[in-house]
């Protein structure tokens, strides 16, 4: 199994994934609340010369299913950029969230948004690495928080070339069960790329969004071990820092 978890990328990421004793990272390529156009990482010869797998997480500010012209451009354009610095990393993929809608708005309106960020991108040439889709924890109008509407989604943009990661925090918060969700999700999209591996601090369908270590949350951290088993893709942790260490010497012996 390949394990990794989340790391800062103004620290020195190769160094920190060596301690943690992980062989999968992922980090940001900017600062995640703007949409400034990514530079170019000081340790970009390193990482690339590192055995390491790389991930890159996008901007939290990106939202492609807005129906907010304002907002869904820069989302669209941010995409493109941080796909090309995920690429120039060598990273296998840039995890996007669903994103979500305002009150009254059509999900399908939201749904047509997204397959027009891969229809248009296609036009020139493709992004720099595949966008790994993730599901999130919800709230109302969400893209992509259960399985209903990630169904929707697929029937969309599968044919795009699509990439899915699978949170299971949000899954859990997001009101679906985590007992044979590997299956119900593949029965979809017939791929899951990454796994983000978080339990949660809040109780099932809670629509709330905050990471818990693996054994300290409200998910039986079993039930997160299995998931990990059943996915067979490589996971990362993005727990809180302080049982980090703590949560990948569980999920190695749990694995083992
Ligand atoms: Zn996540």
């Amino acid at each position: 199994m390949r394990i990794g978890a989340h790391v800062r990328s103004d620290t020195h990421p190769v160094e920190t994934a060596e301690k943690l004793g992980v062989d999968v990272i992922q980090m940001f390529v900017q600062d995640p609340q703007s949409f400034d156009k990514p530079q170019p990482h000081p340790q970009t010869e390193a990482l690339k010369a590192s055995p390491l797998e790389i991930v890159v997480h996008s901007a939290y500010r990106i939202n492609v299913a807005s129906l907010n012209n304002r907002l869904r451009m820069p989302s669209r354009n941010a995409v493109a950029l941080q796909a090309q610095a995920a690429a120039d990393l060598g990273a296998f993929g840039l995890v996007v969230h669903g994103g979500h809608l305002r009150e009254g708005e059509a999900l399908d309106e939201g749904i047509e948004n997204w397959r027009k960020l891969f229809t248009r991108q296609a036009e020139k040439g493709g992004f720099g690495v595949p966008i790994l889709i993730e599901n999130t924890a919800g709230g109302e109008g969400a893209i992509a928080r259960q399985l209903e509407a990630i169904d929707r989604l697929w029937d969309a943009v599968g044919d795009q070339g699509a990439g899915f990661c699978l949170d299971t925090c949000h899954a859990w918060a997001g009101g679906e069960d985590l007992l044979g969700i590997v299956e119900r999700v593949m029965a979809i999209t017939g791929r899951i790329d990454l796994v983000h591996l978080n339990n949660s601090r809040d109780e099932f369908d809670s629509a709330r969004d905050r990471h818990a270590n693996l054994q300290d949350g409200t998910i039986d951290p079993d039930l997160l071990a299995d998931v990990a088993r059943a996915a067979g893709a490589p996971i990362i942790l993005e727990t809180p820092a302080d049982g980090l260490a703590e949560d990948v010497a569980y999920l190695k012996e749990a694995l083992a």
